[in-house]
């Protein structure tokens, strides 16, 4: 079966054609799919005998939430199950300037940073970009509010999805569909340079951020495996490439871990490695996770990072306020198992 929420606008266009249906059953489908519609019984105004045709081909309900955790500070994690059972979390948070929300791109993940309880697992098999989506129309329908800002940071590392990921973000800010903008969605990546530079080439509007974590090559690969493959020098690069091509601004994610990399050594390199480019910077307090035996850096600490940064290296540096930590929402701590 094939997932309707994957399907652009044109590819339900041509389907239609193959059933011998008019043009204009396609834009209603659509709507009824950016509507976050999860059964077909509420498309009213199609035939029954369409609605019985999608159901036969179709799947639209690919998000089907199981279980739901609120935080103190509003904050919700859900667990969504996907038609082959495998199951991913999303999150949901309110924040001043609008509800954003947190999407998985794979059930699990194989890049093995150390810091990261979605990649214990290994990856399982890749989402949809329609299973992406599924999250949003899920959180939204839940919620009875719209989601503004999207951050792909959940379980998976999105540009080892690309295909998928690059729908989900055309489908997403298409005006006929959802509508974001593209500067409302957010694409975390822990590195993969050949990927980012064919992301430049495609010079959307999104947010690329960059899980960095610890600006010292031998350092950053006991944490972050990926750079055995794209060393900092490559990761930088395609970093450059991506600013030329897009004019954005980059984000650089940096965990601060207790004793691991908040020195002074360390914000020297950072500082180093990033000066002079259009970057910005958000210190993170990592999250404890209990398989290993992470630490948060006091905040003498992370202040004396952030001043170094600032002062020394003119760099746009922010301490990101952490949501949902006490259900185990923040970032590296998604896990897919039961809450
Ligand atoms: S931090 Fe991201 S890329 Fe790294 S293991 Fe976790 S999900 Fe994968």
């Amino acid at each position: 079966m094939k997932d309707l929420r994957s399907l652009t606008l044109e590819e339900i266009t041509e389907y239609m054609k193959t059933i011998g249906e008019k043009g204009f059953r396609a834009k209603q489908v659509y709507e009824w799919v950016s509507k976050g519609v999860s059964s077909f019984d509420d498309m009213t105004n199609l035939s029954q005998s369409l609605i019985e045709q999608l159901k036969r081909e179709f799947r639209l309900d690919n998000f089907k939430i199981i279980q739901t955790l609120k935080s103190e500070d509003g904050t919700i994690k859900v667990l969504g199950a996907l038609w082959d059972e495998n199951i991913v979390e999303s999150v949901f948070m309110t924040y001043k300037h609008g509800n954003s929300v947190c999407v998985s791109t794979q059930v699990g993940c194989k890049m093995k940073c150390t810091f990261c309880a979605s990649t214990l697992g290994g990856v399982i098999r890749n989402l949809t970009a329609g299973e992406i989506l599924g999250q949003i129309y899920a959180l939204q329908n839940m919620t009875g509010e719209r989601v503004n800002n999207v951050v792909l940071m959940g379980s998976g590392e999105p540009l080892d999805n690309y295909d998928e990921t690059l729908k989900f973000i055309k489908l997403s800010t298409d005006e006929k569909g959802l509508n974001l903008s593209g500067r409302s969605i957010t694409l975390s990546t822990c590195g993969l340079a050949t990927e980012i530079r064919k992301l430049a080439d495609e010079r959307l509007q999104i947010t690329l951020a960059i899980s960095l974590h610890n600006p010292i090559e031998d350092e950053r690969i006991q944490i972050m495996p990926i750079t055995k493959k794209h060393n900092l020098s490559d990761l930088m690069s395609s970093v450059d490439y991506y600013i030329e091509k897009t004019g954005r601004r980059v984000t650089f994610e940096y965990a601060l871990i207790d004793g691991v990399n908040d020195t002074e050594r360390h914000a020297q390199a950072l500082g180093a490695l990033l000066k002079g480019k259009l970057v910005h910077v958000n210190l993170i307090p990592v999250n404890a996770v209990v398989e290993n035996n992470f630490m948060p850096s006091s905040n003498n600490k992370i202040n004396g990072f952030k001043r170094v940064l600032m002062d020394k290296y003119r760099l746009n540096t922010t301490v990101r306020r952490e949501l949902g930590s006490d259900i185990n929402a923040a970032c590296g701590q998604l896990r897919n198992q039961h809450l």
